[in-house]
């Protein structure tokens, strides 16, 4: 017999049991009751501060927060009577009399959770006048704007900071009218360590924060007759974009990508899938030498640049742990810029190159010292997949009208290892599917390293590569990064080679991604889903083994030389610094 004790209530007349603890806001969702919140984070922002999710609860004064009120036997609750509605209603009334109300032109509209609620309740946004927050200008930072103007101070931003990524640089500063959510001393973000992730931007109900956008940039170069403009995408923006255009969570539409990146005027489509497969080719060659060679152990993936900056901010004693290599972003825009520049007898200062990705710290990666070639940068210009998504609509194009496209030759070939890159363990799957065959020069029979696929938030395995086994571990979010960089750091971490994504699932999660409101992400496996629709183009894909792209393999021929050679060190590596948190 189960010992859950159940509790027996009444939600809006209807009879309900659901285990003791269980707040009214979930005991109201088991009978399809869906409570409006703004604050409300499951198990991360429980503190009842909105007041949107407010209702009546017999014998109670005054009405409760229903996202923090347990339920008790014989409760009786009511979601929507009139004296609820119009409470609701008040509340959404005042945080709008202290709100720039610009939906416009709000990078938000038609995505924003106070504006959608505002909307339902029938809200006066001029009801109440007066004194309003001094909360301008935006604080600026090359990969994200928080505009106070718009903050409606749920914290949930706060809280995605603090327990997802445990990184804690920003918190209320002030208190009254006069509170506001920044780092400490109201300083900016650019000042503070933050790592650039993105995902405040992702939790946020409004337009309070939002990328830096480089949209304008990007079309200036398009207009410029000197520039070739080349474009190349991440995997990950493939299985979410459709989501900007109303196609279900999951579904892959890189076909349209192409048509639609071609038709918005870029002079070459390449892929960032190509660079996926190169930075597997030299990244277990590293392992493999380290291994049998000796070398710092565990090796530490390096292609998320949010965990990059958070390795180099909090944990700068463990740098030499990290892979040389360049992330794939980086190392298709290095490519482009000199292999495919000489072959072409095109001079790399008319070449600008534009990544689409899912991920705001890519936009803080492309300006990292070492990152460029003979002066030039190897990335111009960075758009998430929601610039992207707005740089479509911005031109016209019928995205769901248009028919597939094709990819450009020979840095737009790749492989299903190139693909699953975007998911948690992707990188390390694909990293295994070269060393295991390199190690022992047979052709693996099975390709798919099922254990280390899924959103735990830590995966472990030991794999045997020849005559060694070797332990690995995949961690997704920093706050799993944490845990592995403590074993590592008290001497406890038995494994050999680790890779660590900056956000929670891995690219498909990133914070460039399209928006989804708290609602879905608290009830939707929208991660699982995005990395699906990764995982079933590799399973359809002829070629799976990075060391199978015939395209990389030609570039160590005709260019390179040798994997993990000078010239792919000086081209394809890159160096971290240790940097001060304060
Ligand atoms: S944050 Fe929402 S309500 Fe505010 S201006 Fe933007 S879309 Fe409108
Ligand atoms: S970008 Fe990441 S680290 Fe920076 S404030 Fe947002 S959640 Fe925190
Ligand atoms: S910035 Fe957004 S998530 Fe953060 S407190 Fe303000 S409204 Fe909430």
């Amino acid at each position: 017999m189960s010992d859950i004790k159940m509790v027996n209530l009444k939600i809006d007349g209807i009879d309900v049991s659901v285990p003791a603890g269980t707040t009214i806001l979930e005991a109201a969702k088991t009978i399809g009751i869906k409570i409006p919140t703004l604050c409300y984070m499951k198990e991360i922002n429980e503190i009842g501060a909105c007041r949107v999710c407010v209702v009546e609860v017999k014998g109670a004064r005054t009405l409760v927060a229903s996202c923090v009120f347990p339920v008790s036997e014989g409760m009786e609750v009511t979601t929507n009577s009139e004296r609820v509605y119009n409470a609701r209603k008040t509340t959404l009334e005042l945080m709008l009399s202290d709100h720039k109300k610009d939906c416009l032109s709000c990078e938000r509209n038609l995505k924003c959770e106070l504006q959608a609620l505002s909307n339902e309740y029938g809200c006066n946004a001029y009801r109440f006048r007066g004194a309003t927050s001094k909360n301008e200008p935006a604080d600026v930072t090359d990969y994200l704007v928080r505009d106070n103007a718009k903050c409606i101070l749920c914290r949930r931003c706060v809280a995605v900071c603090n327990k997802v990524q445990t990184v804690a640089v920003i918190g209320a500063n002030e208190r009254g009218f006069k509170t506001n959510v920044s780092p400490a001393f109201e300083e900016s973000l650019a000042a503070s360590p933050c790592v650039a992730c993105g995902q405040c931007i992702n939790v946020c109900p409004t337009g309070a924060l939002h990328e830096k956008s480089e949209i304008d940039n990007v079309k200036k170069a398009i207009a410029d007759p000197e520039k070739i403009v080349v474009v190349a995408s991440a995997p990950a923006v493939r299985a979410a974009l459709g989501e900007e255009f109303g196609y279900p969570i999951g579904t892959n539409v890189e076909g349209k990508m192409f048509t639609a990146l071609r038709r918005l005027g870029f002079d070459k489509i390449f892929d960032v899938n190509f660079g996926a497969d190169m930075t597997i080719i030299e990244e277990s060659h590293e392992l493999v030498e380290r291994l049998t060679k000796g070398g710092v152990l565990p090796m530490i993936t390096s292609c998320s640049p949010g965990w990059v900056r958070y390795m180099e901010f909090y944990y700068p004693d463990l740098i030499p742990h990290f892979s040389t290599c360049k992330s794939p972003q980086q190392m298709t825009g290095a490519l482009i810029k000199t292999y495919w520049a000489e072959k072409n007898g095109i001079d790399p200062k008319n070449i600008y190159v534009v990544s689409v990705m899912p991920c705001t710290a890519k936009k803080a990666e492309k300006l990292r010292d070492n990152e460029q070639e003979n002066g030039y940068p190897d990335v111009d210009a960075v758009l998430t997949t929601r610039e992207l998504a707005k740089f479509i609509k911005e031109k016209g194009l019928m995205f769901n009208e248009l028919p597939d496209g094709t990819i450009d030759n020979p840095l737009g070939e790749f492989t299903g290892a190139g693909v699953i890159f975007g998911a948690s363990g992707g990188v390390m799957e694909a990293a295994l599917r070269t060393a295991v065959e390199k190690v022992t020069g047979k052709t693996l029979d099975k390709l798919d390293f099922t254990e280390v696929r899924g959103m735990e938030g830590i995966k472990e395995a030991t794999y045997k590569v020849g005559d060694l086994n070797v332990k690995v571990a995949v961690a997704n979010g920093l706050k799993n990064a944490k845990i592995i960089c403590d074993l590592i750091r008290e001497g406890k971490a038995d494994y050999q080679f680790i890779e660590i994504m900056c956000c929670p699932g891995g690219c498909i999660n990133g914070g460039g991604q399209p928006i989804l409101d708290a609602y879905t992400r608290r009830n939707v496996d929208y991660k699982s889903l995005r990395a699906n629709a990764l995982y079933s183009e590799d399973a359809k894909l002829k070629l799976r083994k990075s060391h199978d792209n015939k395209a990389v393999m030609e570039v160590y021929e005709t260019y390179l030389g040798e994997v993990g050679g000078h010239k792919a060190h000086e081209i394809l590596h890159t160096k971290y610094v240790a940097r001060k948190k304060y």
